[in-house]
């Protein structure tokens, strides 16, 4: 049988009511009332299609639905129900009751797999609240351990294992839970492009070739603070004009890459002692590098630290540059992809290959298994915005695209 669209909008209402700013967008952090009520939606909805739950420490929801031979590493599936603040219904979302379709598509054929297939919903995908993006998905693969989420701290100063305590987790279960990396056959999520080629293009479906990742520096400046109308334009130690000057270095180098795809921004910066009246002394701000490409991402951060270095040099003033991460990009699984150009010639969807821009879970999830993503079109590319829209009928056909694919990884 094919998706049901309707079926697919029903839960994804049904889920955005667990929203803590509703007419506002759809907020969903991690670790909140909201989330956990929306887990408790999900893992319902996931028991009423007879799928066997299971959880961890970190708050990762596991549903399986098992095949003729659970001894096999299974196939597994899903996405994440957090959002960004304000944020939209689709970024992740999507991707979880894509799975469940397909469950409940297979379950009506009295389909039942060689591997079990398994519909996963990862904790803490967004980074907004404790600055780390990926928490479910970065424990499952060992990229962070017990003490990481003991360093990871929200506005509040509380971490991430204080929440997880308190809200009756057990993090101190984590080396047991995560002792040992889970065998995995293959992995397959879908998402929303959270860009604009699939529109522009009239095609309902994207296939990931590979997902960029972000290497993130902080960079602080140190001037000298001094009287806005005192101080002459030639004896000026501005913190901020030097900042601003390695911004626009940062946006040339990028633009002049001759990088298949890369991105340099500056998202956050803060001046002290940030008055109108004041030259300011010192100026802390974020670097953000993607590319597919590790390689052409060190070469940019090695270009900019020179231009920082000439920019500081002539300006009289000094910087320090830390580097936060720096993430592989994951090229996807080519075995997956074929499966999937096979399977959607079958049910003759066009299809375009492309790259993520963004990361997702399953730039984790390649390091423990082959992984790969299906995109579906999003409104005028706008995501982790309230604004953010699909059209049901491009998610049913990239739901009947991953419910093929998974069907084929399943009996291998
Ligand atoms: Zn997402």
């Amino acid at each position: 049988m094919k998706a049901d669209a309707a079926q697919l909008n029903d839960w994804l209402m049904r889920i955005d009511t667990f929203n803590a700013t509703p007419g506002e967008g759809t907020t969903r952090a991690v670790y909140t009332k909201e989330f956990y009520r929306a887990r408790e939606y999900l893992k319902k909805e996931m028991q009423d299609l007879g799928l066997e739950i299971h959880e961890d420490c970190v708050g990762n929801i596991y549903g399986e639905y098992k095949g003729r031979h659970p001894e096999c590493p299974p196939v597994w599936t899903g996405s994440h129900i957090d959002t960004v603040p304000h944020g939209g219904r689709y970024d992740g979302m999507a991707g979880v009751f894509a799975a469940l379709e397909v469950i409940r598509m297979m379950k009506s054929d009295g389909y039942q797999p060689k591997r079990s297939i398994f519909v996963n919903a990862y904790a803490g995908e967004e980074m907004s609240r404790f600055g780390m993006c990926c928490i479910g998905s970065r424990a499952i693969v060992g990229r962070i351990h017990q003490q990481d989420l003991k360093d990871a701290r929200n506005m509040a100063g509380e971490s991430i294992f204080d929440v997880l305590s308190h809200d009756g987790f057990e993090p101190e279960r984590f080396n047991r839970d995560f002792s040992t990396k889970p065998r995995v056959h293959a992995s397959l999520e879908l998402h929303i492009e959270q860009n604009r080629i699939l529109q522009d293009k009239d095609i309902s479906i994207g296939i990931v070739t590979g997902i960029c990742a972000p290497t993130n520096l902080r960079c602080e400046i140190h001037g000298i603070q001094s009287h806005a109308g005192g101080t002459s334009m030639e004896d000026r130690r501005d913190a901020f004009m030097a900042s601003a000057e390695i911004a626009l270095a940062l946006e040339h180098l990028a633009k002049a890459s001759d990088s298949e795809y890369i991105t340099g921004t500056v998202g956050a910066m803060k001046l002290e002692p940030g008055a109108a009246n004041v030259i300011p002394g010192q100026a802390d701000f974020s670097i953000d590098i993607r590319s597919i490409s590790a390689q052409d991402k060190d070469d940019l951060v090695e270009a900019l630290q020179r231009k920082i270095d000439e920019i500081t040099r002539n300006r009289g003033v000094t910087y320090q540059l830390e580097q936060l991460n720096n993430d592989t990009p994951y090229i996807c699984s080519p075995h997956i992809r074929e499966l999937l150009h096979e399977s959607a010639k079958e049910l003759e969807l066009p299809v375009l290959d492309m790259i993520s821009g963004a990361y997702h879970d399953s730039l984790m999830l390649g390091d423990i298994t082959d992984a790969a993503m299906i995109f579906i079109p999003c409104k005028d590319g706008i995501s982790h915005d309230r604004k953010e829209s699909i059209d049901m009928d491009d998610l049913a056909k990239g739901t009947d695209l991953l419910a093929a694919t998974l069907r084929r990884l399943s009996e291998e």
